[in-house]
This record gives C-alpha cells, sequence and structure tokens, in this order.
C-alpha cells in the first residue's frame, strides 16, 4: 500500500528528484500573463498549503486512519517548506541531508497524492455498492413480505418503483429522501394492517363470545319436551342455527340424523294411544343411551320422528353410531297383553356443507330418512351428496 515505507525503491526515488529538478528550472523566472513571477519556494509553499487542505479533509478509509492521513500529509508539506526527511524514504538512502537547499521528492509527493485518492476512490465505490445492495435488498423484502389491500398495495409499488429509480441514480440525497418515504408509509400501513386485524380478531372474539353465550343459554332455557325429557323442537331449531354458524366460522363437521318410527300408525291404532306413549318413551331414553357425549344432541322433533346433532364429520363413525342406535331400538321389547311388541326405526342423515342454511341442511336430512323408508324402513340412509364431501375413516 502506499502508506507501506519500503515502497518506492532508491533508484525509482533519484529518477523522480531529477525530473523535480527540471521542471523547477523550466518553470523558475516564467512570468505568467501580466503575473508576477512565481518562485520555486512561492510553488513549495502552495503545494504545502494543498496538502494540508488534502490532510484536513481526510476521512477513514479502509486501512488507513483520517488522523493517519492527516500526519502523513503534514509531513509531505514539512518536507516541502523546510527540507525536512521525507516520509517515503527508502531506508538505505541514508544520505540525506536535510535543510533549505535539499531537494524535494516532488514525484513522492505526486505518488502520495495519487495513492491516496485511488484509495479513497476505490474505498468510496466499494462503501456505494454496499450500499446500493442493502437498499437492493431492502426493496426486494419489501416485495416478498408485504402483503396488503390493494389501494394500500398499490401505493407501496408506487414508492418502491420510485426507491428503485433512485437507487440506480446517483443523488445519494434523493435516495435518502425516497428510503424515508417508503419507510414512512410501509410503517404507517404496517399500523393499519395492525388496527385492522386487530379489529377482526376483536369482533370474532365477540361474534364468539356471542355463540358461546346463546349455547348456553339454548341449553339452559331449552324446553325440553314433556312426555320424553328430550330437547324440543324449538330448541332443536336454534341448536341448529348456532352449529351451521359454528361450522362455518370454524370449519368444523356436524352431522344431523333424523329418525322417525316405523309404521308408528299401525301401533297406535292396534294398541292404543297410551302404549303408542310408552313406545315413543322408551325410543327416546334408548336414544339419549345411544349418544351420550358432552355435545351430542337428541331432541324429539315431532310425533314419533327424533333429531340427533352429532360434532362428527367422519362417514364411517356417523354410519357405525346410527347403526348401532337403531339396533337398540330393534332390541326393545313391550309387554303388550301378553304380546311382545318390537319397533323399528328408519335414519336418514346428512353432513352440514359450508355456506348451507339450517333448513336446507334439515331437508336433506329429511330427504336421506324419505329414501330410507322408500327403501323398505329400519336402516340408515346417508345423503347422497355426503358420500363424495365427507372424509372417511
Ligand atoms: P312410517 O313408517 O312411514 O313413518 O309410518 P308411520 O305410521 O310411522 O307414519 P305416520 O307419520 O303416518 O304416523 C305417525 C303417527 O304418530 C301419527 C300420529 O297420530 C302419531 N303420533 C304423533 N304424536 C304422537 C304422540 O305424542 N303420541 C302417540 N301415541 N302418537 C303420536
Ligand atoms: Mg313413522
Ligand atoms: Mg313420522
Amino acid at each position: 500500500m502506499f502508506w507501506n515505507k519500503s515502497k518506492g525503491g532508491k533508484k525509482g526515488a533519484k529518477k523522480k528528484v531529477a525530473a523535480r529538478s527540471s521542471t523547477a528550472k523550466k518553470s523558475a523566472g516564467k512570468p505568467a500573463d501580466g503575473q508576477a513571477p512565481v518562485s520555486s519556494e512561492q510553488s513549495l509553499d502552495l503545494l504545502a498549503d494543498f496538502l494540508r487542505i488534502f490532510g484536513e479533509g481526510a476521512f477513514d478509509l479502509e486501512e488507513i486512519s483520517a488522523p493517519e492521513i492527516r500526519e502523513r500529509c503534514d509531513t509531505w508539506a514539512r518536507h516541502l517548506i523546510l527540507g525536512i526527511e521525507p516520509p517515503d524514504r527508502p531506508a538505505e538512502a541514508d544520505d540525506w541531508e536535510g535543510g533549505a537547499k535539499a531537494p524535494r521528492d516532488l514525484p513522492g509527493v505526486r505518488r502520495f497524492v495519487d495513492e491516496t485518492r485511488s484509495e479513497e476512490h476505490r474505498y468510496v465505490g466499494k462503501s456505494f455498492g454496499n450500499m446500493f445492495e442493502a437498499i437492493w435488498a431492502f426493496i426486494g423484502g419489501l416485495r416478498h413480505t408485504l402483503v396488503f389491500d390493494e389501494q394500500t398495495d398499490a401505493q407501496i409499488t408506487h414508492r418502491i418503483r420510485r426507491l428503485e429509480k433512485a437507487a440506480q441514480g446517483n443523488s445519494t440525497e434523493r435516495l435518502k429522501q425516497e428510503a424515508l418515504e417508503t419507510v414512512s408509509l410501509v410503517r404507517e400501513s404496517m399500523a393499519n394492517r395492525g388496527d385492522n386485524q386487530q379489529k377482526l380478531i376483536a369482533s370474532l372474539g365477540n361474534r364468539l363470545e356471542a355463540l358461546r353465550a346463546e349455547l348456553t343459554v339454548v341449553r339452559e332455557q331449552a324446553a325440553c319436551d314433556d312426555l320424553t325429557g328430550l330437547f324440543n323442537r324449538g330448541s332443536f331449531d336454534e341448536h341448529l342455527e348456532r352449529l351451521v354458524d359454528l361450522h362455518n366460522l370454524f370449519d368444523r363437521p356436524v352431522a344431523l340424523f333424523m329418525i322417525d318410527i316405523d309404521h308408528f300408525k299401525w301401533v297406535n291404532d292396534t294398541h292404543g294411544h297410551s302404549v303408542g306413549d310408552t313406545v315413543i318413551k322408551e325410543v327416546a331414553s334408548s336414544l339419549a343411551k345411544s349418544f351420550l357425549r358432552k355435545e351430542d344432541f337428541v331432541a324429539r322433533f315431532g310425533g314419533e320422528e327424533f333429531a340427533v346433532v352429532l360434532q362428527e364429520g367422519r362417514l364411517e363413525t356417523l354410519k357405525s353410531l346410527a347403526e348401532r342406535a337403531l339396533q337398540r331400538l330393534r332390541d326393545l321389547e313391550f309387554e303388550v297383553g301378553g304380546e311382545q311388541l318390537r319397533v323399528t326405526a328408519s335414519l336418514g342423515m346428512a353432513l352440514v356443507h359450508p355456506g348451507e342454511t339450517a333448513a336446507r341442511w334439515l331437508e336433506r336430512a329429511d330427504a336421506a330418512l324419505y329414501d330410507a323408508k322408500q327403501a323398505g324402513r329400519d336402516r340408515v340412509v346417508i345423503h347422497p351428496s355426503d358420500h363424495e364431501n365427507a372424509s372417511e375413516g
């Protein structure tokens, strides 16, 4: 490096000293247009002043600090004015005699200034390169990580384009300004986004809290059916609506069973209304025992028809739960006038679909029940659309 004293051998130094002498001779006594001639002493003073100014403006470079550059400039300046030993004098040149008459190493000064400027140029270029690299990384990062609503996105894209343009230009002032404005827009958008998300979360929280409260109220205040003690039609309707909401919010699978006693009119007609009532009560009790999980919901839909709502989406599980419930009903035995009476029931099942209303869901479960009756009763039928949609296993 240029501040390495061993650089520049004796030979080079001598040759350059000779060149300096001839230049000094040529310019000495030659007046510039209409001006007084400049002495070589004045020239040396001027050069020394230039070196001091150069030193004052020094800044830290990669391998040499600003104070070191300043000190070197001072030494060169003193060499020019006073004739003290030049900074880069080769070690083997022992014959240096300082003083006003000693030769001045002007090529050495030139080399020093030249090398320092080259190093500054290299350093500044590299620093700019690093800075632009950082800006590009920043721009790239913005592109990939920020996802905003369309309007904000458009604003940010516009800002980034301006920042890119500024990064391609040479004005650091403009680059700084564009970067500051981009950062401030991004910060503002992030804050807005945070606000929107918080509002969304808060409203979702409120909605969930309301749902939870409604579910509790439905359970607590639900009027039960007098004959069976199951939930009545009113609470069933409300429960179905709430579960549709829960499904739409959380995509939670829910299944509805509609169960109807087969040929019940015959029971009434043959054995009387009170036997019919007993059968309805026993069927209700059996269904309640078949669906024991906390979230299972069993209701008397009306007459000899029952509804069961299960928070379950696996088709195989649902099928086996339905079959088991029907088997329990088949196993019921009624003693009527010394005769044994048995009943069967048909079951239609439908899973709630995304965006479906409670009424439509109920219609599909009813359609499946109708199909079970049509197919000969005492069986489980799953609505055809759920064969494709439900998750098996
Ligand atoms: P299916 O297999 O097609 O269902 O034939 P079903 O005879 O069961 O059908 P239907 O709907 O014609 O008959 C239901 C009967 O249930 C008619 C009604 O009188 C009787 N019923 C409705 N509510 C009660 C009740 O609370 N107690 C009694 N004992 N009978 C009732
Ligand atoms: Mg019936
Ligand atoms: Mg019926």
